[in-house]
């Protein structure tokens, strides 16, 4: 067991020991630019933390070499989407480089009823949306690359897209780095381990939110008749 292990079991577990549930759950939201270092944060935090699940958007983004449907994502046509979205079966959708993708909102109501937390790789299109939907059950994180140099190497070496994609992603990248105020933090992923630690420090402090502690009543109260 390493020593991140131990500290995010620090805080407070999903369930007492008596099986009611501890907390509420929380959505941690996590935006960048494509390239940005967000899907290895993404996968680092999803090891660690037992209780903590990625929310699996549709899109109608075709599939890339090595993706899996359901685990990447739903890969949908643009028919199944417009239902999805007509039945209001998302929680959020937005067009993103001409493909559309959105947020099923069945998951997510019933991971934070359940106290556990849910990641969100969505842009800031989708942030919005759920911050006007959801605000009390947020938080934000936008990751920002250390130069747009770095970036577009870090783009370039993933070799999956086409010189084509490498630019209209570096230009959607501007676009995409002026949303920063919208977000709760901002990490600068100048160095990948330096930002995981201080994504997980944002994911324990909120989860020490008070009001995100729904047993601390109980809890209080059994200490204040001196159990
Ligand atoms: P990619 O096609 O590279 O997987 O994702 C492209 C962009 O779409 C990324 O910025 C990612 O965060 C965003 N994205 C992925 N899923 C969703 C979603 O469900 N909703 C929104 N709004 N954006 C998403």
């Amino acid at each position: 067991m390493n020593r991140h292990r131990i500290l995010s079991e620090q805080t407070p577990a999903t369930v007492n020991l008596d099986g009611a549930v501890a907390r509420r759950g929380l959505m941690l939201v996590l935006s960048s630019p494509s390239g940005a270092g967000k899907t290895t944060l993404s996968r680092r935090l999803l090891s660690e933390f037992s209780d903590l699940t990625m929310s699996i958007s549709v899109t109608t983004r075709p599939k890339r070499p090595g993706e899996k449907e359901g685990v990447d994502y739903f890969f949908v046509d643009k028919i199944e989407f417009d239902l999805m979205r007509n039945k209001r079966q998302l929680l959020e959708h937005a067009k993103v480089f001409d493909h559309y993708y959105g947020t099923p909102a069945g998951p997510v109501e019933e991971a934070l009823t359940a106290g556990r937390d849910i990641l969100f790789d969505i842009d800031w299109q989708g942030a919005q949306q759920l911050k006007q939907e959801k605000r009390d059950d947020l938080a934000s994180i936008f990751i920002l690359p250390p130069s747009t140099k770095e970036l577009e190497q870090r783009l370039r070496s993933r070799a999956q897209d086409s010189d084509k994609v490498v630019a209209q992603r570096m230009s959607k990248a501007v676009d995409e780095i002026s949303h920063w105020p919208e977000y709760d933090y901002v990490v600068v992923n100048h160095e990948i381990e330096e930002a995981l630690a201080q994504v997980r420090a944002i994911l324990i402090a909120e989860r020490l939110k008070r009001t995100r502690q729904t047993y601390l009543v109980n809890f209080v109260k059994r200490l204040q008749d001196g159990q």
